[in-house]
């Protein structure tokens, strides 16, 4: 069945099932309409199976968002990688690709290419900005923050990622095949943001998700309201190493996420029972604690903590 964004309705929600091409497989997603003329901003999750908290947030967003109040559309989609989501798996085992490495897709490809195709020339092209929610990878947490891959972003990307309102930025490299990268290939502001993990779907990341898609909305003028733009004060580069473990045992964290450290400050201590002994781990420079690891027995190696310089 052919579909046209023109076609809906003002004032209405309406849920449409999207055939992947060659497959059994439909993609839900709903689009509200609003009443008057506005931007098109296309709201994802779980383009990773296992990261749960946007598909929450999406569901608290289908709940709240009222069609007559907004101005544009809103494109909703839960679940994006579906395969993927019901085995509760990063990427689906069949395929083992990375849905967020293989976009645009291709029409004739894998099942994980088919729904990137599918994804990007039916939804990304027509949307005039995306919000892409993911979650950290249990056992670590990090700061609900704004991940750029995108070297030299637009204007229109950098208010974006401003209009979330998360003060914490982590800056890597692009990778060719993830959709922030080629959204922008075709001029489409995408902001990636990372919130809780793939452990828990705690209360206090829902509604950081759904405080985050509201002031995009009101950036957007497509709720009323004043979106307050994040100042960027937490920034971390991808290069900027983790404190490691150095050996294996008993990991009990001194310091919280978004707490400052000065140089010298005790981050942790590793106790090992065997041995009978308890090395601390202490800052080597002055920051703030940016991602933690939450699991209560470290070995040797494992990431611990990660802290933004100042
Ligand atoms: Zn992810």
């Amino acid at each position: 069945m052919s579909f046209s964004l023109t076609r809906l309705s003002s004032g209405t929600v309406l849920r449409h099932l999207f055939r992947v091409p060659g497959t059994s497989l439909s993609l839900p997603v709903y689009f509200l309409s609003g009443t008057s003329p506005g931007a098109t901003l296309l709201v994802h999750a779980a383009l990773h199976g296992s990261e749960v908290v946007g598909v929450e947030v999406i569901h608290r967003l289908l709940e709240t968002l009222a069609p007559r109040d907004i101005s544009g559309r809103v494109i909703l989609v839960p679940v994006v990688n579906i395969p993927a989501f019901e085995e509760g798996r990063r990427c689906f085992s069949q395929t083992n690709q990375d849905l967020n490495r293989v976009f645009p897709g291709r029409s004739n490809g894998t099942l994980t290419e088919r729904i990137a195709h599918l994804y990007f020339h039916k939804l990304v092209r027509c949307s005039d900005a995306i919000v892409d929610l993911h979650s950290t990878e249990s056992p670590v947490l990090m700061l609900p923050h704004v991940r750029q891959r995108v070297l030299q972003p637009t204007q229109a990307h950098r208010d974006l990622m401003r209009a979330t309102g998360l003060s914490a930025l982590w800056i890597g490299p692009g990778v060719l095949g993830m959709l922030q990268v080629q959204a922008a290939g075709i001029g489409k502001p995408c902001v990636t943001v990372e919130i809780g993990s793939t452990a828990d779907v705690r209360e206090q990341d829902v509604k950081t998700g759904i405080r985050v898609v509201r002031n995009v909305l009101k950036f957007l003028k497509m709720i009323p309201g004043r979106t307050s733009l994040a100042k960027r004060d937490i920034v971390v580069q991808n290069t900027v190493p983790w404190y490691g473990s150095t050996n294996t045992g008993l990991f009990r964290v001194a310091v919280q996420l978004g707490q400052s450290v000065e140089k010298g400050e005790l981050l942790a201590t590793i106790f090992e029972p065997v041995a009978s002994r308890t090395i601390e781990l202490k800052a080597s420079y002055a920051g703030t604690v940016f991602g933690v690891q939450q699991s209560p027995q470290v070995r040797r190696g494992e990431q611990l903590i990660l802290v933004a310089p100042e």
